[in-house]
């Protein structure tokens, strides 16, 4: 099923106000297995109101209103759509006798325009309105289905949910129900991801493949619609196993989890404990893991050695190391191992993360904003070093230098 959303308002037009309600419905209709194909924003304007109808009937199967069903002259949304199918506008009196109590119990005088709330059209089904006045109208007519529904986010999500999603749903005539799976990645940012399977994604028709990027991680969800959890398997398998066989590397889950929640997962497993001293970070990276519930059982804590007299008081690097005439300096591969390997020591872990950098905005040391050092020293084992040049500003570098640390350690 092919949707269109329209959200009517000239505020939306003229930058008042967000177009939240668009975000929510195209994330609804994903949800619903319904294909979002365009989205419009058209003012309180009959004609281009319909101009709008027009266009999106010849383009899509489902047809999304939000927005001017109140009880004002440049409410219009209802009498265009009545115009526009050539149908009746008729009262729901359920919503005229709902309106008029409401106004009855306030003691409130309820002006005539509040019973353009209650009209509905002909031959369509009212989608009650919860928490509001106005009622919303589902209706299908050629084969188009037409869903209206109010603009004041707090009455429009409920309608939505409780009784436009099931109406959609049931149009859909789908005798199967979604299955769907997740697979996490990190160490590979989403231009490249989609790059890599961008034959796979064009050609998608079931499962769906659907990329997501969210807070520094990427994901793509697989989706589509069986009889049963074996029959989904056998759809949902081939699939991944294609994507895994391009970027199995990257790939460090196949539920949504964190990569955080993912590293306390294992190290839980393995009995093994971590630790951490950051720099540029200040903290971050502790923050991540100590926000996964079951972290104290691995995470030792960590230290934040931010200036270069703590790097050597707390973790003993050495003066000369961090600064002077040919001094490696702070931002080092050679600071990040001692840092890492001071701090197995002193936490007496299994693994210890050393992550020093520059977040910017100036350079530091003579070094670019971006240059991070990510340290891994191990019990078991060599530390390894680093170096990595991250983009963005102060925050994402800072976020991105703290997740790098953990792909680091998954890896
Ligand atoms: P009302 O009864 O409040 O007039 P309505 O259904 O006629 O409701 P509008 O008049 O179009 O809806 O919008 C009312 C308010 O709802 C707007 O002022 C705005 O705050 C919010 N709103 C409308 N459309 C959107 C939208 N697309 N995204 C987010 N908020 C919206
Ligand atoms: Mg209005």
């Amino acid at each position: 099923m092919k949707a269109e959303i329209i959200a009517v308002g000239t505020e939306l037009l003229l930058g008042q106000i967000l177009n939240t309600n668009a975000q929510f419905l195209a994330q609804s209709c994903a949800d619903l297995g319904v294909s979002v194909y365009f989205q419009t924003v058209v003012g309180d304007n009959m004609s281009r109101l319909t101009e709008a109808l027009q266009t999106a009937k010849s383009r899509a199967d489902l047809i999304i209103c939000t927005g001017g069903l109140g009880p004002t002259q440049d409410d219009l949304t209802k009498d265009a759509l009545a115009a526009f199918l050539g149908r009746q506008i008729i009262m729901h009196q359920p919503s005229m006798d709902a309106i008029e109590s409401m106004f009855s119990t306030r003691g409130i005088h309820m002006v005539e325009s509040n019973r353009r709330q209650a009209l509905m059209l002909e031959d369509s089904d009212p989608l009650i309105n919860d928490a509001g006045l106005a009622v919303g109208i589902a209706l299908t007519q050629d084969q188009t289905h037409y869903v209206l529904l109010p603009g004041p986010p707090k009455e429009m999500k409920p309608m939505f949910e409780r009784y436009a999603a099931p109406w959609i749903s049931a149009k859909m005539n789908h005798v199967h129900p979604l299955y769907s799976r997740m697979l996490k990645f990190a160490g590979i940012g989403e231009s490249s991801l989609e790059h890599e399977l961008l034959d796979l994604i064009e050609a998608q028709t079931d499962p769906s493949i659907a990329p997501y990027a969210k807070e520094g991680e990427v994901a793509i969800r697989l989706t589509t619609r069986a009889a049963s959890v074996e029959e989904a398997n056998l759809k949902l398998d081939p699939v991944e196993l294609e994507i895994r066989s391009r970027l199995g590397q990257f790939v460090y889950a196949s539920e949504d989890v964190t990569l955080e929640q993912e590293i306390v997962r294992i190290l839980s497993a393995r009995k093994q404990l971590l630790a951490a001293a950051e720099s540029c970070t200040g903290g971050l990276f502790s923050n991540m893991l100590t926000s996964v519930p079951g972290s104290s059982a691995v995470y030792r804590g960590g230290i934040i050695c931010y200036s270069n007299m703590l790097k050597h008081k707390l973790l003993n690097v050495p003066m000369n190391v961090l600064e002077g005439p040919g001094a490696p300096g702070a931002i080092s591969g050679e600071t990040a191992k001692l840092l890492a390997e001071q701090m197995l020591v002193q936490a007496d872990s299994d693994y210890a993360v050393a992550i020093t950098g520059v977040a910017g905005p100036d350079s530091s040391e003579g070094k670019p904003v971006g240059l991070v050092y990510v340290g891994i020293a191990r019990k078991q084992g060599e530390t390894v070093v680093e170096q990595l040049q991250l983009t963005g500003n102060r925050d994402s570098i800072k976020w991105r230098a703290a997740k790098s640390a953990l792909y680091k350690l998954w890896k």
